[in-house]
């Protein structure tokens, strides 16, 4: 799978933006992964100010292939999720921990797959339907459907009724 490489040395002071697209094949690599499918555009800013390096991480897209909770139907759901980092030298090869990411002093860039990663599995919320503004829209169009048939039979109903004022 390919690196997504973040450049975060010999740039001047100010922001610098880097923008990717991850597919289904980015997840391939992740045994176990809940999310398999869906599309996501990572723009990923590094703000250098003197030494002071930090990097914010914006992922917006779509998981595609989990089912909803209610009426086990595919369900589309968007994900929006941004992260801000602090990046620190360190000589020692320490494993980066939340919100701050230690790199080696002459290291140029990160791959930040990892990142992208646990970013998007956090973000699914542990509760999943079909939903419009809030509320549960499993299978709209086929309730309006049923709708119209009731509709329908309500009008049969009101010839019986007129057939009742004829006796
Ligand atoms: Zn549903």
């Amino acid at each position: 799978m390919s690196k997504h490489l973040v450049r975060i040395a010999g740039l001047k002071d100010g922001i610098h933006k880097q923008v990717f697209e991850i597919k289904d094949e980015f997840f391939e690599e992740y045994e176990n992964s809940e999310v398999l499918s869906g599309e996501f555009c990572v723009i990923a800013t590094v703000k250098i100010n003197g030494e002071d390096r930090r990097i914010t991480i914006k992922i917006n897209g779509t998981v595609s292939n989990l089912l909803c909770d209610y009426c086990a139907k595919r369900i589309e759901l968007p994900i929006s999720i941004t992260s801000n980092y602090l990046i620190k030298k360190s000589e020692n090869k320490e494993e980066s921990i939340d919100e701050i990411i230690f790199v080696q002093a002459n290291q140029h860039q990160i791959n930040i797959n990892q990142l992208i990663f646990e970013m998007v599995t956090f973000s699914i919320p542990y509760k999943r339907f079909h939903q419009e503004d809030g509320e549960i829209s499993c299978g709209k169009q086929s309730l309006s459907l049923l709708d119209k048939y009731a509709s329908k039979l309500k009008k049969i109903d009101s010839r019986w009724e007129v057939l009742k004022n004829i006796k």
